[in-house]
């Protein structure tokens, strides 16, 4: 809209609003957030940690990481997800107040040579080019490309948000930390200025396989879960009052996502695992090459949208890849003894072998990107 598109947006719900937990957003993506013009107003509800650690699953014993937040130009943030939503969406409302149109589920679409038509549960719209942004279940992606045929990873993801004030002052810290131990791993970090701790649990289990942000799991099996993990990882556990699970599925990388004027970016095109923290950097990161691509380019909108999917197919396939990577170097056996444990974190999250890991995601630039 700020390059001077006209843009709708239709969105299910009937309400804007996210669900209540946190995201990590790297420098990579709060570069595209202050090219936007949101980046203070983000700032000011977000938490900047203030360093990194690996602590093992067992002893607790801790590693400073190598403190990737703040070696780049732009900021890493941890942000409470309804804050982030709400800042985006008051940021196209100053644009076109009537921009974000509520309760308008997508039942499909129909492409002709000079335009587009959006079916919509209560009507349609047509234009020059149809986004699918929807998600990980996209309509758009399984009416271009057939139904869907994900993969259960083996791995479920629990998450909580914590008041910090539950939380004992040794706890209650800036700092982001990445338990490790055989079969599953623990991430927690802080959000809204230090006021809550956001808690990540994955869990390499079988039993339940429900792809959804609203499942709601119970104390009982998260504790169950982590039984002989640390007592700080109890703690956590004890403290989170709603504990929320979610199945992770894969799906392997897309090799295209565009047909003529329908294109799709975000979870619809390359979900991944969370285990790089990257997904909903990538869509941020998404919007600004295809924006740039409609805007930036000459040529007819088919050429244009071609050109964004190529700009982005080799980086979200990276990125698919490394957040899977990450799933056997989180959860490697050699962490269930603590004497292969050490030489192993010393080894895995050494320096130079977390910058090859995340040096060329977070150094990347939308705004100059080669299109
Ligand atoms: C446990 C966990 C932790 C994560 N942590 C991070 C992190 O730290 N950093 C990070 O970058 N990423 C993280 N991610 C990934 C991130 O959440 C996703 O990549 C991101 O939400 C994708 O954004 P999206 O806009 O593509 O899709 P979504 O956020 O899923 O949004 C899709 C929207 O489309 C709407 N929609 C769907 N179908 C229709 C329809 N038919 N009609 C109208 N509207 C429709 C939905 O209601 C929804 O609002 C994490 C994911 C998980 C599961």
């Amino acid at each position: 809209m700020k390059r001077g598109c006209d843009v709708e947006v239709y969105e299910q719900a009937r309400q804007l609003k996210e669900v209540g937990a946190g995201v990590q957003l790297s420098a990579n993506g709060t570069r595209v957030l202050y090219a936007l013009g949101v980046g203070e107003e983000l700032k000011a509800l977000s938490c900047e940690a203030e360093g990194k650690e690996i602590r093992l699953w067992n002893t607790g014993e801790a590693w400073k990481l190598f403190d990737l937040g703040r070696v780049y130009d732009f900021p890493y943030f941890t942000v409470y997800r309804p804050d982030l939503l709400e800042v985006l969406a008051r940021a196209v409302r100053r644009i076109k107040p009537e921009a974000i149109h509520l309760g308008e589920r997508c039942t499909g679409f129909v492409q002709t040579d000079g335009a587009v038509r959006l079916e919509l549960e209560n009507g349609s719209m047509s234009g020059d080019v149809l986004v699918g942004a929807d998600g990980v279940h996209s309509l758009i992606r399984q009416t271009l490309f057939g139904p869907d045929k994900p993969q259960f990873s083996g791995i479920i993801a629990w998450r909580g948000i914590i008041p910090m004030e539950r939380l004992p002052a040794r706890m209650a810290r800036m700092v982001g930390v990445n338990w490790v131990g055989p079969g599953g791993h623990v991430v927690h970090y802080p959000l809204r200025a230090g006021t809550l701790m956001n808690f990540v649990g994955a869990l390499e289990r079988t039993d339940w396989q429900v792809e959804s942000w609203s499942a709601r799991g119970t104390t009982e099996e998260l504790a169950a879960d982590y039984r002989g993990w640390h007592e700080d990882v109890q703690t956590l556990i004890r403290n989170i009052p709603v504990p929320h699970k979610w199945a992770l599925m894969v799906r392997p990388p897309m090799p295209r996502w565009t047909v003529g004027r329908v294109t799709l970016l975000g979870d619809a095109c390359h979900s991944m695992v969370p285990f790089l923290a990257q997904g909903a950097v990538m869509a941020i990161e998404d919007a600004l090459v295809l924006a740039r691509a409609l805007t930036e380019l000459d040529g007819d909108v088919g050429s244009r949208l071609a050109r964004y999917e190529e700009a982005r197919r080799e980086r979200t396939r990276r990125a698919v890849e490394g957040s899977a990577d990450n799933i056997a170097r989180f959860h490697s056996r050699a962490l269930a003894d603590p004497g292969t444990a050490r030489e192993y974190v010393e080894r895995e999250w050494a320096g130079h072998n977390v910058a090859s890991r995340y040096e060329w995601l977070f150094r990347y630039d939308a705004l100059t990107e080669t299109l």
